[in-house]
C-alpha cells in the first residue's frame, strides 16, 4: 500500500504532496452519529410534548428556559456533527470548532454504541470507525511539524511476553533479538529522531504526554484504549493505529510498522532534507 504520493516541479516550487492517512471505514461512525442525533431529537420532542403542559402550569418562565436550553443544546450538537462531516470529507480543518466536535462526539458516542448493538454491529467496529473519523480530521493539522514535536506512544503488549528487558523506561534497553516489533520501532526512533514511549496503562500514558508535551501523537493501541485516549487528550491531534492481536488481546501484539514509518516519512521530511 502506498502511503505517499508526490507530484510537481522543484523549479516552480509547485509541489502537491498527498499523504493518505488511513480513514477507510469512517462512514459507519458518521452514519450512527446521524441516526443517534435524529433518535435523540425525536425522543426529546416526545418527552417535551408530554411534560410541557404540566411545566407551563408550574411556571411558564421555567418551561421557556428549558425549551431554550434544549434548542441551544441541539443546535450545538447538530453544528458539531455538520462540521465533523465537512472535516471528514474535505482537506480543511476549522480549529475553532474542534471543541464543539468533541462535545458532539462525547454526547453521541454512547448512543452510537447502543444503536450499533441493536443493529448487531460489534462495539469494536464502532470504535474502529471512530478512530478513522479522528484520523481524517487531524490530517490538516499535521503540516510543518518537527520530528521532536511528535510522540509515538506504544502499548506494553507489543513487547515479547518472555522478554525481561525493561523497555518501558527506555526503548534503547531492547537488545534487538528480533523476537518482537520493538526492535523495528527502536530503529525508527533512531532514524527519525522521534520520541517513542511505551506505556503500561492509561496513567503512565497521561504522565508521558504531560512530560513530553507533544504537538502530535501517533498512538498504537486496541480499539477501546485508543478511543478513550483520543477523547481524553483532545485537542492534541492523535493519529490512531490499531494494533494487531494474532495471539489475542494484551499479549505479543503487533503493529504495521509501515503505517508509522509512512506517517513520519511524510511529516518529518523537511527536517531530514535540511540535515
Ligand atoms: S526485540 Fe527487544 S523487546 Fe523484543 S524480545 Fe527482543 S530484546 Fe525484548
Amino acid at each position: 500500500m502506498s502511503f505517499i504520493s508526490e507530484r510537481g516541479s522543484k523549479k516552480g516550487r509547485c509541489f502537491i504532496v498527498k499523504y493518505e492517512i488511513e480513514t477507510k471505514g469512517k462512514f459507519l461512525f458518521l452514519l450512527l452519529s446521524t441516526i443517534s442525533l435524529i433518535l435523540l431529537m425525536v425522543i426529546t420532542t416526545l418527552l417535551w410534548w408530554f411534560i410541557s403542559p404540566r411545566l407551563h402550569e408550574l411556571s411558564s418562565i421555567l418551561a421557556m428556559g428549558i425549551l431554550t436550553a434544549l434548542r441551544m443544546f441541539y443546535f450545538l450538537v447538530i453544528l458539531g456533527i455538520v462540521i465533523l462531516f465537512f472535516e471528514c470529507y474535505s482537506q480543511y480543518s476549522i480549529k475553532v470548532f474542534h471543541k464543539l466536535i468533541r462535545f458532539s462526539i462525547v454526547i453521541l458516542f454512547p448512543f452510537n454504541v447502543m444503536i450499533g448493538k441493536f443493529l448487531c454491529i460489534a462495539k469494536d467496529k464502532v470504535r474502529e470507525s471512530f478512530v478513522q473519523v479522528n484520523n481524517s480530521f487531524i490530517k490538516s493539522k499535521m503540516q510543518g511539524l518537527n520530528a521532536n514535536d511528535i510522540l509515538v506512544l506504544l502499548p506494553h503488549c507489543l513487547q515479547n511476553y518472555d522478554c525481561t528487558y525493561r523497555i518501558t523506561n527506555d526503548i534503547n534497553n531492547c537488545t534487538e533479538c528480533n523476537k518482537c516489533s520493538i526492535v523495528k520501532l527502536k530503529k525508527i526512533s533512531e532514524r527519525y529522531s522521534v520520541k517513542i514511549a511505551i506505556a503500561t496503562g492509561g496513567t503512565l500514558a497521561r504522565k508521558i504526554i504531560v512530560d513530553t508535551k507533544p504537538k502530535c501523537i501517533i498512538a498504537v493501541a486496541c480499539q477501546r484504549d485508543l478511543v478513550d485516549g483520543l477523547l481524553e487528550v483532545f485537542p492534541i491531534p492523535v493519529y490512531g493505529i490499531l494494533n494487531e492481536r494474532p495471539q489475542g488481546p494484551c499479549i505479543n501484539t503487533d503493529v504495521n510498522i509501515n503505517k508509522i514509518e509512512g506517517f513520519l516519512e511524510h511529516f518529518t521530511k523537511p527536517i531530514r532534507e535540511e540535515s
